[in-house]
């Protein structure tokens, strides 16, 4: 089996069940630390529900990404532009975005925007300042296809999947908490090298915080700052926010919808 990032040979690494049911294998590729499942035949079952029940973290993820990606917006682009939630699930992160103050559209072809109604993507030949895209590259099945299709969208994605262990042993993976294996959603699993592997193929540059937050640009950054915007979102964003004087769209919004 190829390498789905560096097309290289993957090699058997560890089988295990998911969903209750599937023995599923896994490849490593030795070349860029990449691990893909065998072909995915269980996606159409795992996805009877989008978003799976098991995450109970949806909420709390919603928002801690909604500051980091506002300390990143405020230091790094021009908070006035336009920006894109691609695989955007219920429209949770658009809406709270919108509430912040920053002019965020929605995009999911898989699921069904409940919060964000009214502000589906729209630009059609320009192209977004910043795309995010949390929580979506473990689920991609052609994963360069479909990073790819949000370039054609913007040349900015901030992104989030968690980053394989340094040190990976298939005993140590099986327990690894983000195999997913209640769900069966989670199919690409990166290493940091993987990831520098895709920022080369597309000619990008990566920033990362070695964990969970990853952005794709063409700009030059100084890669702490980029860290340091990553960490204590908490801390950071209640200051920022005093200081940002964005002004929330949340009742615009409303008067916007009511008119339509
Ligand atoms: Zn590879």
């Amino acid at each position: 089996m190829n390498c789905k990032i560096c097309k290289k040979n993957a090699e058997f690494f560890l089988k295990t069940t998911i969903m209750k049911k599937y023995d599923v294998s896994y490849f490593l590729c030795k070349n860029c630390g990449f691990i893909q499942t065998e072909e995915p035949y269980w996606l159409k079952e795992a996805y009877n529900d989008p978003i799976n029940t098991s995450d109970t973290g949806i909420f709390t993820r919603n928002i801690l990404c909604s500051k980091i990606t506002s300390n990143i917006i405020y230091f790094l682009f021009n908070k006035k532009d336009v920006f894109l939630d691609y695989a955007g699930g219920y429209g949770i992160f658009t809406r709270i975005m919108r509430d912040i103050g920053f002019d965020f559209y929605w995009n999911d072809p898989y699921c069904q925007n409940i919060f964000a109604k009214g502000f589906e993507d729209k630009l059609e030949n320009k192209k977004y300042a910043l795309a995010t895209c949390f929580e979506a590259f473990e689920h991609f099945e052609k994963p360069l296809e479909q990073i790819e299709s949000i370039f054609k969208k913007t040349e900015n994605i901030l992104f989030s999947t968690e980053l394989l262990p340094r040190k990976i042993s298939s005993e140590k993976i099986q327990s690894w908490r983000y195999l997913g294996r209640e769900h069966g959603q989670h199919i690409c699993f990166y290493s940091k090298k993987s990831l520098q592997y895709l920022s080369e193929i597309f000619g990008y540059k990566l920033y990362s915080n070695g964990y969970y937050f990853h952005l794709l640009t063409k700009r030059d950054l100084n890669p702490f700052i980029f860290k340091f915007l990553c960490l204590s979102p908490n801390y950071y964003f209640f200051r920022i926010l005093s200081a940002l004087r964005v002004k929330s769209k949340t009742r615009p919004d409303s008067l916007l919808i009511s008119k339509k």
